[in-house]
């Protein structure tokens, strides 16, 4: 038995064999061609390598040769271009009589061989142009938007480098139990969908192919976020029970659903639930939330691996609002880029992209498909209760430019006599440092604030929020962070608009205890934890939380906080799975 210490991303426990995701690199089975179908696969390789020149003909031209994405682009297509390799391709087609997938396969892999073998260390290191290019001329070969991934056939603990959130999205929940990874951090969005999706996950565990056979019998501990391999029988027979407790735990939990989310003193607080896809409302609603804090709108290309048109956005957000009954919709306009299908979007590569050109940026840059989700969007809140908040807003000018570009739309849709719903309330997410330190400007111009701790703790304490490498560091519990929010509430007071937490701070019991304390009266947490934040707020009176607030206010560092909010909240609410 041996034991993996990685980060803790969603809950639960499971327990199964290991299933490893090579990603796309399995070399494909060969098929045996007949001879008269060797010029008709010629001739499928020849479209395909057409088409992927065509791609990156696109990348350099929009890229600019002079540019470093232009330029590799460019060299790409030489390669592409390189009758070695192309007649070496086509050699293993016709006198091989293997179909072009395989022998697109094999003769990539073979210089790839031959480049990893060479001296120079540039040109080495050039191997992984190949790679790249490889999976570029598969993907035309195969028709596929992007790549599809291995699954198991029966259910089991998938083990991946890393995953990207569409990937995660993409799971099939009754083959895969749970999840480990050797990369990601606790609120990546690959985190976040795992949470939704309730499949037990553990990342940031480093490397582990050399450390875990293919025939290992594993267990992933998304509560301490251990990786076991093949556990002993004492080992089992703990987690098979501590299995069983979760479950009863849960089931205790629900019957919160129920119950109204007030303090013992009567403080009425707002919890509503975070989606990726509108099918999560109804386990939204279920669970007791009020409605929809946070819509993840960018997850409609997970769901279709396509740009969704107006017809796409409306019909789901009908859906969500159809699920909800009455309750009401926040739907976040598109945060495309960083980890969230940047690749899949053909985005140029950027040194830094969490701080380049992503989410409202991104919306800003590309306005046809800001535009078209906007009017979807107005068109949807004639039909029920929707609300928008805007990401990524770092400074009043872009919460301007998105509303101005909102009001052309509905004039546009008043003269196109096209329903869409009027007075709709427009938020602002608090999610970059200098917005939440010039909340009082924002709180002028928004009618309500959303605060994303995810993003707001990447970039107040400059940690990747996605690197498990700086994991232990990315801590919502850092006074400078508690200081901030202390000011965004504050400003928001002032103004009289409602702020909100949306970010995976607020499912933290300890955490949603020192919010509650500070005056947060609107949580948005993923719905399986819509019970455990009402039994949080029920527990508690708001004078308590304040005191507990203020105490916490006063430490000087994110471990002394982190240790007073875990004592109090096993006091308060019982420790370990207990309820
Ligand atoms: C956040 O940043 O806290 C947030 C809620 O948005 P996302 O996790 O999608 O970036
Ligand atoms: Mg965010």
């Amino acid at each position: 038995m041996r034991k993996f210490q990685g980060i803790p991303v969603a809950p639960g426990v499971a327990i199964g064999p290991a299933f490893w995701r090579i990603g796309a690199d399995a070399l494909p089975l060969p098929r045996r061609l007949r001879k008269r179908e060797i010029d008709g696969e010629i001739e499928r390789f020849q479209e395909a390598l057409t088409a992927a020149r065509a791609e990156l003909d696109g990348v350099a031209n929009r890229a600019g040769m002079s540019d470093a994405v232009g330029s590799i682009a460019a060299g790409h297509r030489e390669f592409l271009k390189d009758p070695t390799l192309v007649g070496e391709i086509e050699g293993a087609i016709r006198n091989g009589r293997t179909d072009a997938d395989y022998s697109v396969a094999v003769v990539f892999r073979r210089w790839i061989g031959r480049f990893r073998a060479l001296e120079d260390d540039f040109f080495r290191q050039r191997y992984v142009d190949l790679v790249d290019l490889e999976r570029r001329v598969m993907r035309h070969l195969r028709r596929e938007h992007k790549i599809r991934q291995p699954t198991p056939d029966s259910p089991a603990i998938l083990l991946a480098t890393d995953l990207t959130p569409s990937e995660t999205a993409d799971l099939d929940r009754k083959s895969v139990v749970g999840f480990a990874t050797e990369q990601g951090g606790a609120t990546s969005h690959t985190a976040i969908v795992a949470k939704s999706l309730g499949i037990p996950a553990v990342c940031g565990l480093g490397s582990l192919v050399d450390e875990v056979p293919a025939s290992s019998t594993l267990i992933v501990d998304g509560q301490q976020g251990l990786l076991v391999v093949d556990p002993d029988a004492e080992t089992l027979e703990y987690y098979r029970d501590l299995k069983r407790r979760l479950k009863r735990r849960f089931r205790v939990l629900k019957r919160m659903a129920e119950l109204p989310a007030e303090t013992p003193d009567g403080w009425p607080v707002g919890v509503e639930a975070n989606i990726e896809f509108p099918l999560e409302v109804d386990e939204a609603v279920r669970n007791g939330a009020d409605g929809i804090g946070l819509y993840r709108t960018e997850f409609l290309y997970a769901d279709a691996h396509a740009l969704p048109d107006e017809a796409a956005h409306l019909a789901a957000y009908r859906e969500a609002l159809d699920r909800l009954k009455g309750r009401p919709l926040t739907i976040r306009t598109f945060d495309f880029g960083a980890d969230k299908f940047a690749e899949e979007l053909g985005m140029r590569p950027e040194p830094n992209p969490y701080l380049g050109c992503r989410s409202l940026r991104y919306s800003f840059a590309r306005p046809e498909l800001f535009r078209t989700q906007l009017r979807a969007l107005l068109r949807a809140a004639a039909e029920g209760q929707i609300r928008v908040m805007f990401p990524m807003i770092s400074s009043v000018s872009e919460f301007r430019r998105a509303r101005r570009i909102l009001d052309q739309i509905q004039e546009e849709l008043r003269r196109e006599r096209v329903p869409y719903g009027t007075g709709l309330r427009i938020g602002a997410m608090i999610e970059i440092p200098s917005a939440a330190i010039a909340a009082d400007l924002v709180a002028k111009e928004a009618d309500f604030f959303s605060i994303g701790t995810n993003d707001l703790t990447q970039y107040t304490l400059a940690v990747d929020r996605g690197n498990e490498r700086v994991a232990a560091l990315f801590r919502p519990s850092n006074p400078g962070i508690l200081r901030l929010l202390r000011g965004v509430l504050l400003e928001g007071e002032r103004a009289n608009i409602p702020v909100g937490v949306c970010g995976e701070m607020a499912a933290e019991r300890a955490y949603t205890l020192l919010l509650l304390g500070l005056g947060i009266r609107h949580f948005s947490v993923a719905p399986s934890v819509v019970p455990e934040v009402k039994r949080t707020v029920r527990s508690v009176t708001r004078q308590l939380a304040r005191e507990i607030a203020d105490h916490a206010l006063a430490l000087a560092t994110p471990e002394e906080v982190d240790a007073y909010l875990g004592d109090e909240a096993d006091r308060l609410l019982g420790a370990g799975v207990g309820v």
